[in-house]
């Protein structure tokens, strides 16, 4: 590699770092016999195959293949060039490296080293320009938010780009000596359309300024909000090639550490919501500024801890933010709470209000994800009909079809099916016929009219005969017993015919004395205490008797045609003749029917 540090340095580097301590800042690790274990930070995982091995000081993934050496190692997770890492763990370690002359610094090194200047030069402009008089509208501002901890936003850089056109780019350009070029490809200008050299202008004005930090603390983008009411309220850095959007997540470097402590994340909305939060000493906190949730970002969490809770807005915008921030965490393997303030409030109001200590006995209300998914699904939902309970599944079930684990999977159904109050097995196999197929969505169990389980009809006639005396007699009268098809339930229709021309009650218990059958006895104990929510139970007496008759109609047309069937080839044309006539009458009472 031609990176002009001696030899002997770039030994003295490596023997004087510890891939462990590099790669720990990244990946939380465990250890493992002689080795160290984590997620990969090179591929989505949940089941650690990435390994750091201190003796060879060499790291491997089992799963994705990535490997190499501390320098490999920083050069992959930072987008570093060799000679950055190199300066970047000689200044860690304290070896001093030989001043480069400008030819032997490479491309893509110098072009990063630019672009963090022009960053750190323009930051501290933003910063002066809200300290000083002309400051004062974005300093009131603040002050009304009730950010006014001059030590919180020293901590944070908080900077003011004032209105103008050209204030950052004369400042840059003049006192600093920047070319308009490289400032533009660190994002801080916008040439006009239809370009000439004069015609780049400021792309941050009248806002106040958030520097954008990634992991390692690198200055490498800009957020500006407006004072006043001007759309867009919030303005980033367009992408550089430091800064690549989705990819960080505000405050992390400075929440990295709580994160692992209490190996949970707090992920919320807004920069001022994570300021006010690390303000008041909950250190936890991320923001997302504005974007969904990103998976690079879910990656980024998933190295340093297993749990996350997502503190968004209440609107419909927030709960689909939070939706889609749920998805992307469970495929990173992290299991997802949800806090909801009271309305109208954000972490920030709600802590500024009331304090963190408030906040925090909030945040132990924080529940499950997939709970309050379920809750707010029931909620919304009409849960007195069949065709209500059904729609709240099937809102439910493209969730619980995201979790893999089944175990945790069977938990949340059951809860689903406990509180939708969901009794009616049929609509229970078809749940499960459902997740096994990995479909989410459920098929309404009985609908009108289309009774092709030929099972559910006999049951829910039985289960109607039991509800309902007049029901009862029209089944009797109508519904042959010779079609019932199932002998358990055909012997329990016959016994209720029976009992219904002795004109007795038709009760389950004593029903289930005259029946020495154990498994009769249970199908009828099942019977007694499954409520099956018909909408319109005469309707469905007339749906279940039709589709009975009628399968049994079509069950002898087959019989018949194989009968025909067979006497043609056999030659006997007589035969299959009259079978032929008997077809047909049965086709004329099936189509009538
Ligand atoms: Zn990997």
């Amino acid at each position: 590699m031609n990176h002009y540090i001696p030899d002997h340095l770039i030994e003295e580097i490596r023997s004087q770092s510890d891939i462990l301590d590099i790669i720990s800042a990244d990946v939380l690790l465990k250890k493992s016999g002689q080795n160290y274990k984590g997620l990969c930070p090179f591929h989505s995982e949940k089941t650690p195959s990435f390994v750091v091995s201190p003796e060879k000081q060499i790291y491997h993934c089992f799963g994705c293949g990535a490997g190499g050496n501390i320098f490999k190692f920083v050069m992959e997770m930072e987008d570093l060039s060799f000679l950055d890492v190199v300066k970047e763990l000689a200044s860690k370690c304290g070896v001093e490296l030989p001043v480069f002359k400008p030819g032997q610094i490479d491309a893509k090194s110098n072009e990063r080293n630019v672009l963090l200047d022009i960053n750190q030069k323009t930051q501290t402009y933003f910063i002066r320009s809200l300290m000083n008089k002309d400051g004062k509208p974005a300093r009131d501002y603040l002050s009304s938010r009730g950010f006014n901890d001059e030590k919180l936003l020293a901590d944070y850089n908080i900077g003011w780009a004032a209105p103008g056109w050209e204030n950052t780019l004369r400042y840059l350009q003049n006192q600093e000596k920047f070319s308009k070029n490289d400032i533009s490809r660190a994002g801080l200008i916008k040439q006009k359309e239809k370009a000439n050299d004069n015609n780049f202008y400021d792309r941050f004005r009248g806002r106040i300024m958030f520097p954008l930090q990634d992991i390692h603390g690198n200055l490498i983008a800009f957020a500006g909000r407006v004072i006043n009411e001007t759309e867009p309220k919030y303005l980033n850095s367009p992408e550089t090639s430091l800064y690549i959007k989705g990819k960080h997540l505000f405050g992390f470097n400075r929440a990295k550490e709580s994160i692992r402590k209490q190996n949970k994340a707090l992920i919320v909305e807004g920069y001022f919501d994570q300021m006010r939060a690390h303000q008041n000493g909950i250190r936890n906190s991320v923001a997302t500024c504005g974007t969904a949730l990103t998976l690079e970002q879910a990656s980024l969490l998933k190295n340093h801890t297993k749990r996350a809770t997502l503190i968004f807005d209440s609107d419909s915008a927030g709960q689909a933010a939070t939706k889609k921030g749920f998805e992307v965490l469970l495929k990173q393997g992290l299991s997802v709470d949800v806090l909801s303030l009271p309305s109208g409030h954000d972490p920030d109001s709600f802590i500024h209000q009331f304090g963190p200590e408030k906040f925090l006995e909030e945040l132990k209300n924080a529940r499950p994800f997939v709970e309050s998914f379920i809750d707010d699904a029931i909620a919304g939902g009409n849960l007195s009909t069949p065709m209500g309970k059904v729609e709240v599944v099937n809102k439910v079930l493209p969730i619980l079809m995201k979790i893999e684990n089944t175990i945790e999977r069977t938990e949340w159904i059951s809860i689903l099916t406990e509180r939708a109050k969901i009794e009616d097995q049929a609509l229970l196999t078809e749940l499960k016929n459902t997740i096994k197929q990995d479909k989410t969505v459920v098929d309404e169990p009985h609908q009108k009219n289309d009774y092709s389980n030929k099972q559910n009809t006999e049951l829910y006639l039985v289960h109607l005969m039991f509800s309902d005396k007049e029901l009862a007699i029209q089944i009797k009268e109508q519904a042959k017993i010779e079609n019932f098809t199932d002998p358990n339930l055909r012997q329990i229709a016959e016994l209720c015919y029976q009992l219904l021309d002795e004109d007795c009650e038709l009760r389950i218990d004593s029903v289930m004395d005259r029946l020495d059958k154990p498994k009769i006895k249970t199908l009828l104990s099942k019977i007694g205490v499954t409520t099956i929510p018909f909408d319109n139970p005469k309707q469905t007496v007339s749906d279940c008797i039709q589709a009975l008759n009628k399968k049994s109609h079509s069950q002898q047309v087959e019989e018949l045609k194989k009968q025909r069937n067979e006497a043609l080839v056999a030659g006997e044309s007589e035969r299959s003749q009259k079978i032929q006539n008997k077809l047909k009458e049965l086709r004329i009472t099936l189509t009538s029917n």
